[in-house]
């Protein structure tokens, strides 16, 4: 009798065609995920099986498949020959940790294999009776039962388990493109790009320095937190800029007023640059409408007119609290809350302009020629390749 677990997909299977690409995608970040666990994963019939995974480490490799974008729900699961008794004697010992207090209980059976010489109905209903004869604290409820015995017969063999554990939902990573994530080490970047990656896509991230305004650990701060994204988004390049020219200047030749949004526009253009040369379809930020002046829906206007590339902001309608209730499912909070500076925050104008124009912002940002600037941002940029195995 072996101990598996059963994985069931989440949205994978609406897309057709693209099925098993989608199945092979999952498959392998499944894998990734238990890694260096031992495991053997195979995909049957609209189900994922984790077969060969040592019984002491079964809970923790479940934890880690609930945790792959894609998975809808986890099974641990007693899989046995497609044999009558075989089935009956599994049943007996999957229910006999949870009886020993009275409970109610419901059989469920399902039988892809039609070869199999009993109905699902005489299934659930001959196992009903065998647990009933076996624990005399068991009741049948077949509408709140407090355990759910299922039962599948399938190709392979049978499966039978209590419990459903939930998984994060989403699609796999990498389905969905890639997109390049402006992490800045505050609260709300870091979600915004579990976000996106949730729905398939896969991250590369720039964050911008400003050296000797912004300290080494603040930079450390932001690898910190481009790992604990890594562990559900995949590797991430992360391109670390150095703003310092650009942000001095734009202090010292600009309108003090919109320096905020002047710098989210440089930015921006910067960012979009290495985007388009690493393969990113998309930009994505943290931002939420009103959150601070650089927020307002004319100051989102004027950073998005800055570059011709999409800009995902997932975090568009939330209020900071529900952003931090995510931070803290995911693990960011604590690391995102150190008190090191943001190069933003340094350079913060007293009065920010609230309503930007475009046509304001883009005559003000061409007081100063900023290409040459641009270029020598991008060439020095460092790239740290972040592998989604760091942390444990
Ligand atoms: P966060 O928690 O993400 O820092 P915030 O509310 O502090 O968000 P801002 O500082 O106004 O927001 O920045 C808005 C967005 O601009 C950030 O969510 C991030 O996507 C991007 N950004 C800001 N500063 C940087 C930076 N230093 N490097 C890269 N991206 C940045
Ligand atoms: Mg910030």
């Amino acid at each position: 009798m072996k101990k598996v677990l059963l994985v069931r997909y989440a949205e994978i299977h609406l897309k057709g065609l693209n099925r098993p690409y989608f199945e092979r995608m999952l498959v392998d970040r499944m894998k990734q995920a238990v890694h260096p666990i031992p495991a053997r994963i195979e995909r049957e019939q609209g189900r994922v099986f984790v077969y060969d995974v040592p019984e002491d480490r079964l809970e923790e490799a479940a934890k880690k498949i609930c945790a792959v974008f894609g998975v809808h729900s986890v099974s641990p699961a007693l899989c046995v020959e497609k044999d009558w008794e075989t089935i009956q004697k599994a049943a007996t010992d999957l229910v006999a940790a949870d009886v020993d207090k009275p409970t109610t209980f419901k059989c469920f059976a399902k039988r892809s294999d039609k070869r199999f010489g009993m109905t699902s109905e005489q299934l659930c209903r001959e196992l009903g009776h065998v647990l009933l004869e076996a624990y005399p604290n068991l009741t049948v409820d077949v509408h709140h039962p407090k355990l759910k015995v299922t039962v599948e017969v399938r190709q392979s063999s049978a499966f039978l388990f209590t419990k459903e554990l939930r998984g994060v939902g989403g699609m796999p990573v990498g389905t969905n493109g890639k997109a390049m994530l402006l992490i800045s080490g505050g609260i709300d970047s870091p979600v915004a790009g579990y976000m996106i990656a949730k729905r398939g896509v896969s991250l590369a991230a720039v964050h911008f320095y400003s050296y000797p305004y912004t300290s080494e650990r603040a930079r450390d701060k932001v690898v910190e937190l481009t790992k604990i994204v890594a562990k559900f988004a995949g590797d991430i390049d992360l391109y670390l800029v150095s703003f310092t020219d650009i942000q001095l200047t734009i202090y010292e030749k600009c309108p003090s007023s919109e320096t905020t949004v002047l710098m989210r526009r440089l930015m921006m253009k910067i960012a979009e640059r290495i985007a388009n040369a690493c393969g990113a379809q998309a930009l994505i930020t943290g931002e939420a409408i009103g959150q601070v002046a650089s927020q307002t829906m004319d100051s989102l206007a004027c950073t998005d007119d800055a570059v011709t590339l999409p800009v995902f902001r997932p975090l568009i309608g939330f209020d900071k609290e529900e952003i931090i209730e995510r931070a803290q499912q995911i693990g960011t909070f604590d690391t995102s809350i150190q008190p090191y500076e943001d190069c933003c925050t340094v350079f913060v104008p007293q009065h920010p302009v609230t309503r930007p124009k475009v046509e304001q912002l883009r005559a003000s940002e061409a007081l100063v020629d900023f290409e040459p600037m641009i270029e020598k941002a991008i060439e020095s940029a460092e790239c740290m390749k972040i592998s989604q195995f760091v942390l444990d």
